[in-house]
C-alpha cells in the first residue's frame, strides 16, 4: 500500500510537500550498498530510522522500531513509480492550508492504524 504523508518531518524531506511512501514487508527487501541513518522520534511518538544515500542525500527508507515487520520505501526512488498509487493521505492536520490533496482518497489527521501487509 502507498500513502502520502504530511507530517512535519516529511515536509522537510519532500521540500515542502508530502512524501509518497510504499509499505513493503521487511523480509521482502534486500538492500545493497551504504546507507546513513537519521534516527528520530516521529510526531506519532514512534522511534524512527530514516535511511538515505550518503553520496547524494536522497531519502530511501523509513522504519519504525514499533513495526519491524514493515519497511517504508520512498516512492520516488522506485524504477517503476506506477506501482506506488496512493490509497490514503495521512497527517493531514500538519499540512499547510495550501496543500494539494487528492480529495478522492481517505484522510487521516494523524497516524493511522498500522497497515496490514499481505505476503
Ligand atoms: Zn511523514
Amino acid at each position: 500500500m502507498t500513502r502520502m504523508c504530511w507530517c512535519r518531518l516529511c515536509q522537510y524531506i519532500a521540500a515542502g510537500n508530502a512524501t509518497v511512501n510504499v509499505v513493503f514487508p521487511s523480509d521482502s527487501i534486500t538492500i545493497k550498498g551504504e546507507l546513513r541513518d537519521y534516527p528520530s522520534v516521529a510526531d506519532s511518538g514512534n522511534a524512527m530510522h530514516r535511511r538515505f544515500c550518503p553520496s547524494c542525500g536522497t531519502h530511501l527508507f523509513s522504519e519504525a522500531e514499533a513495526r519491524p515487520n514493515v519497511i517504508i520505501v520512498r516512492a520516488g526512488t522506485l524504477d517503476d513509480t506506477e506501482i506506488a498509487k496512493p490509497v490514503a493521505t495521512i497527517w493531514t492536520d500538519a499540512a499547510p492550508s495550501w496543500a494539494c490533496m487528492n480529495e478522492s482518497l481517505p484522510k487521516f489527521p494523524g497516524q493511522p492504524p498500522t497497515p496490514a501487509v499481505a505476503k
